[in-house]
């Protein structure tokens, strides 16, 4: 039971492989650096996909809510190139296999959706593609044609709520000192969901072979920045009195950047619940306790 994940050393892709690995999948990641379990890009577009791979994951992609980097265009080309054709890499190595998997999940985000205050989007709500991250997002899923009779699945992921990656590890160290607040008004909806919400969801698409096409991943409960702040002070046993206005976020990001945590969407997993999958974490107190620890459990 082999399972090939793109980016598999990164935060989602670690924390999957270790819940498949836990289930009798074998992992191979397709990196760019070398390591005993990876393979690299250039494997995958001249040699296609390693023998028995059953199912193949794409969670590659530059991370852009980092702030030693400015955002320069030659920035955003990587953002963009590192989603879109890492994933066009893996499409063309399973169109051409002979031996093909039976699934293939995109890990993508709800930026897909327009910011808004008022509209509440499901997986059948439009992508209109007019911000920065609704464009690459059109391009990245655009970029996922596999033929049939391999399914395809496409996980529009809230911010991830884990320890080791994220907004929480971004986050972890301020609040820690007392010196979080709420980004912006506040009034933001923030979609969210849990490291092992989410990779459980990519195990169920992987499993189960009704599930197919768009899936929102986010909790089912909505909330705004403001409350994911009171809840993630609560877990630390810190206040939460620093708020930082958007103007100073967008002269730190650049307001292209920033919108992905100023702005925000009202997003619901309504084929996800169709489905019938069980959610760990339905609730964001219960999601912030888990993490609430400044030291990364090992
Ligand atoms: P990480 O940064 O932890 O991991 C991403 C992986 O992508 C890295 O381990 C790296 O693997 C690979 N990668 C990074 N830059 C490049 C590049 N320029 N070219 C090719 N591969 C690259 O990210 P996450 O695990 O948090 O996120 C994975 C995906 O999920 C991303 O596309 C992200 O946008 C999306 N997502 C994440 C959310 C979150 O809250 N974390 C929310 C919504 C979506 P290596 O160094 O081995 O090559």
């Amino acid at each position: 039971n082999k399972v090939l994940i793109g980016g598999g050393t990164g935060f989602i892709g670690q924390n999957l492989r270790k819940l498949l690995s836990t289930t009798g999948y074998n992992i191979v990641n397709v990196s760019r650096m070398p390591g005993a379990n990876n393979v690299s890009w250039s494997t995958i577009e001249n040699s296609g996909l390693p023998p028995n791979t059953k199912a193949v994951v794409n969670c590659a992609g530059q991370q852009f809510m980092d702030f030693t980097k400015s955002w320069t265009p030659g920035f955003k080309q990587n953002v963009q190139n590192s989603r879109i054709y890492t994933t066009r890499a893996l499409s063309q190595a399973i169109n051409e296999s002979n031996d093909k998997p039976k699934v293939f999940v995109l890990v993508t985000g709800v930026g897909a959706y327009e910011p808004s205050n008022t509209i509440k989007y499901d997986e059948c709500s439009p992508t209109t593609g007019t911000d920065f991250f609704s464009q690459l997002l059109v391009e990245w899923e655009k970029a996922a044609n596999v033929n049939p009779p391999v399914r395809l699945v496409i996980i529009r992921s809230g911010a991830v709520i884990g320890r080791d990656g994220g907004m929480i590890k971004n986050m972890i160290v301020p609040f820690f000192f007392g010196l979080g607040g709420r980004l912006g008004s506040g009034k933001q909806y923030l979609p969210w969901i849990h490291i092992d919400d989410l990779v459980g969801l990519i195990k169920f698409a992987i499993e189960n072979e009704e599930v197919k096409g768009i899936l929102n991943g986010v909790a089912p409960q909505v909330i705004t920045n403001e409350q994911f702040t009171q809840s993630f002070a609560k877990a630390m046993g810190r206040p939460a009195f620093f708020p930082v206005p958007e103007s100073v976020l967008n002269f730190l990001l650049h307001p292209e950047r920033a919108m992905i945590v100023t702005k925000g969407q009202h997003v619901v997993p309504k084929r996800v619940l169709e489905y019938g999958f069980k959610y760990q974490y339905d609730n964001i107190d219960d999601a912030c306790k888990e993490c609430a620890h400044l030291f990364p459990k090992k």
